[in-house]
């Protein structure tokens, strides 16, 4: 029989009347003939509660506990919708990620999939189960620990199954209907795109549109994964969403297709380092080394051989850049007058495909910020994407002046 995946997040599965709701859309789908696999998220705020616990108890935490337990706000919801599916009389059981086994490296929290072996699952299919209901966000590592796959890993688990069950589709249920041309909650004007392509949901994922996990899109274009996002609200259940397919699927498009931003970004600057063959990769190789994700670099103008290099990275980063880079100095590796942090900045990206062949976006993008007072602290582009950063407290205004300036509550 043909396989579908279906995923709920958080809040689609956030009380027990939520997941059987849930339970009815896939139990529609079972009616089609589907085998359905459903990946589930903890219920909405159990994550960030358990999240806390860790914290509270072990500052400085073993990582494998922290995965031990933060891993298990899935498990109480696989059980749960397993349940609710029998409670229809849909065949059903839940599965932990270790019983699958899906498998992942033991990068702790951040784990990678590297298999997912179907033949458990399979065997269970061809006996007359109709619904593996599967925990998302956690595999286990060779060494047999329980492993997560990184804040919003259950968009992953889904497609990772997708690709490996060849399933029809990959339907990912949110809170929102759709991508938008940016996030809903704040900018009124976001519109709903019928489709988007693979790379750019993949940039604005990375640069902060939470809607989809990065490396869910980064599988699902490699394995070529039918990718939908839509409401598990809606009462219809065949609305259609967001499609996430490839450049060639896509008739028309805006030159900019989104505007994405990322509030926890933090701003360091090492005032007056030696401006020296060999600087930048003895500033960057410790931090890399650290495990600090190092995003924008800008190096200013040297005067008498000093220069200022500033670069951005996580908030929560900030901590381990500043002892990386320390360390480095005590060891005479690099030599700086100060190290200021700026935590109280954000990113605001413009996003599109269609810059590869327009120019003047990056200028627009300026004067619109400008127009309206915002100073840009940083910058940075590829090919299809100009990123600034800028005071946290315009961020809400800079994404609603680009979403205007590029037109993009109006289809092409
Ligand atoms: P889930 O719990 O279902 O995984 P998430 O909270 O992780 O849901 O992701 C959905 C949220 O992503 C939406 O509520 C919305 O606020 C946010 N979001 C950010 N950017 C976008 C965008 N471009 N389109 C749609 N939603 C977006
Ligand atoms: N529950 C996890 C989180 O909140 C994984 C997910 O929902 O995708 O990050
Ligand atoms: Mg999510």
């Amino acid at each position: 029989m043909p396989v579908l995946v279906m995923k709920f997040g958080g809040t689609s599965v956030a009380t027990l009347d939520r997941i059987r709701r849930a339970a009815k859309r896939v139990g529609v789908e079972v009616a089609k003939g589907y085998d359905v696999i459903v990946i589930v998220s903890a219920m909405s705020g159990e994550t960030n509660k358990l999240v806390g616990y860790v914290g509270e108890t072990s500052p400085l935490y073993d990582a494998r506990e922290y995965d031990a337990v933060v891993s298990s706000g899935e498990n109480v919801t696989a059980g749960l919708m397993a349940l609710t599916l029998q409670e229809m009389d849909v065949p059903a059981r839940s599965w932990q990620g270790w019983q699958v086994p899906v498998q992942t490296t033991s990068a702790h929290s951040a784990a990678r999939i590297e298999d997912i072996p179907t033949d458990n699952i399979n065997v269970k299919f061809a006996e007359g189960m109709r619904v593996a209901v599967v925990a998302g966000f956690q595999g286990v590592s060779p060494e047999g620990r329980i492993t997560t796959l990184g804040r919003g890993g259950s968009d992953t688990t889904a497609v990772a199954f997708a690709a490996a069950f060849d399933a029809e589709r990959c339907d990912i249920y949110t809170d929102v209907d759709g991508v938008y041309t940016t996030d809903p909650r704040i900018a009124d004007k976001a519109r709903k795109l019928d489709r988007i392509a693979f790379e750019e949901m993949l940039e604005l994922a990375s640069l902060g549109a939470k809607v989809l996990q990065t490396r869910s899109v980064e599988l699902a274009m490699r394995y070529n994964v039918k990718l939908r996002v839509l409401s598990s609200f809606e009462e219809q259940s065949d609305a259609a969403g967001t499609l996430v397919c490839s450049e060639e699927e896509i008739m028309e498009s805006n030159v900019v297709s989104g505007i994405a931003y990322s509030r926890d970004e933090a701003k360091m600057t090492l005032i007056s380092v030696a401006d020296r063959p060999g600087i930048a990769a003895a500033i960057f190789g410790p931090l890399s080394e650290a495990g600090v994700n190092v995003d924008m670099i800008v190096q200013n103008i040297s005067e008498e051989g000093r220069t200022d290099m500033t670069f951005s990275c996580p908030t929560d980063q900030v901590l381990r850049a500043e002892k990386a880079l320390a360390a480095a100095k005590e060891r005479g590796d690099i030599n700086y007058h100060d190290l200021v942090a700026d935590t109280n900045v954000a990113k605001v990206s413009a996003v599109g495909i269609g810059m590869r062949s327009q120019s003047g976006v990056a200028a627009k993008m300026f004067k619109t910020l400008s127009d309206d007072g915002v100073n840009i602290k940083v910058i940075a582009t590829s090919e299809i994407k100009i990123s600034v950063l800028i005071d946290r407290k315009y961020m809400e205004l800079a994404v609603q002046a680009l979403h205007d300036a590029f037109e993009l509550d109006k289809t092409a």
